[in-house]
């Protein structure tokens, strides 16, 4: 079996999922199929928008003029902090269960500037951002009751944000979510098993390789990694182990700035237009446990295919199979190793 040409299917290590991989069925070489699709220039400031400063929010709550990154309570907060944790197992079959999801949402502006994305702000506009997101994860995760912290970013239409303005959203949760509880089950076998980390050997195999790395620096490294699903995804990690952000030094918030400055800037040279994604943190949980299995890391989900406009769909056999792609991690990562260097 040949990686770069017969179909094969390959394994997600952090999840144990399987990804269907069709590199026969591109024939066509993509870079013919750039189309390009002009960004809707955006102002500085917006008067109808919910984010901007001095802006009135949903509820009559007028923002601050704030100057740097502002941080708020999602005013349609999906989690309410004082929700019970109880559990209903209706007739006691297993059948229909129910647990009560204590949590907190919060919005964090990266910017008072309407117009602005990771990808154009500078690595030091971005690096207030990351220490803000250092200190909420240190805020929520010290909550009794916050088990697990999410931050995440969606960004583009095509991902359904509904506002430009550049922001993200963090939030904590009772419960530890489905995607890091499959890697948390991963990452402790693995150290388990091999009494090492699961992450820390896999960064080193892929340095060795050298095939799927995109970009590194000395805090972070950007690869493609070997199972990923999405086209152009993207697997952050640190360097040195470390399982969150409460491990973070000024250098290393430094080197996330440049990481993700450097990771979004060349996205949105792949099709020469703003690239959708979504990202987000992966840390250890916030429940009290050592976590020595955790090691910190990003996913970048973005969407796009062969065009700025042409996205993939999760449908058919991968809605009732398994996730399909047809462009190899390894191509799509020549392709972004490019970018990134030029
Ligand atoms: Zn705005
Ligand atoms: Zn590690
Ligand atoms: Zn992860």
């Amino acid at each position: 079996m040949k990686l770069a040409e017969d179909p094969h299917r390959r394994l997600n290590a952090l999840t144990q999922e399987w990804v269907l991989v069709s590199p026969h069925r591109t024939t066509r070489p993509w870079q013919g199929e750039v189309a390009k699709l002009l960004a809707e220039s955006q102002p500085r400031y917006d008067p109808n928008c919910y984010l901007c400063p001095g802006n009135a929010r949903a509820g009559g709550i007028r923002n601050p003029e704030y100057a740097s990154t502002f941080v708020f309570e999602n005013d349609f907060a999906a989690l309410k902090p004082q929700t019970a944790r109880d559990r209903v197992d209706a007739e006691n079959m297993g059948l229909l269960v129910a647990e009560g999801e204590p949590g907190i949402c919060r919005v964090i502006c990266f910017s008072p500037r309407h117009d602005l994305t990771l990808a154009t702000m500078t690595p030091e506009e971005i690096e207030p951002v990351v220490h803000t997101w250092v200190g909420q994860f240190r805020e929520l995760g010290g909550l009794k009751d916050i088990h697990y912290v999410q931050i995440f970013e969606n960004r583009g239409a095509m991902m359904g944000a509904s506002n430009p303005h550049p922001h993200c959203q963090i939030w904590g949760t009772a419960s530890i979510p489905d995607a890091p509880a499959k890697e948390l089950a991963s990452q402790s076998a693995y150290l388990k098993k091999h009494q090492r980390c699961l992450l820390c050997d896999y960064v080193a195999l892929e340095q060795r390789q050298q095939v799927r790395v995109v970009c590194e620096n000395e805090g972070f490294i950007a690869l493609v990694p070997f199972w990923a699903v999405w086209p152009f995804e993207l697997l952050v990690c640190s360097r040195q182990h470390m399982a969150s952000m409460n491990d973070f030094s000024n250098d290393d918030a430094r080197a996330l700035s440049r990481m993700l400055h450097q990771v979004t800037a060349t996205y949105d040279k792949v099709f020469d237009a703003p690239f959708p994604y979504s990202m987000g943190f992966h840390q250890a949980p916030t429940d009290g446990g050592e976590h020595p299995e955790w090691h910190f890391h990003a996913h970048f989900y973005p969407p796009l295919l062969r065009s700025a406009t042409i996205r993939k769909f999760m449908v058919g056999f991968e809605m009732l199979g398994t996730p399909q792609r047809d462009i190899t991690p390894e191509s799509a990562a020549e392709r972004l190793r490019e970018l990134a260097g030029g």
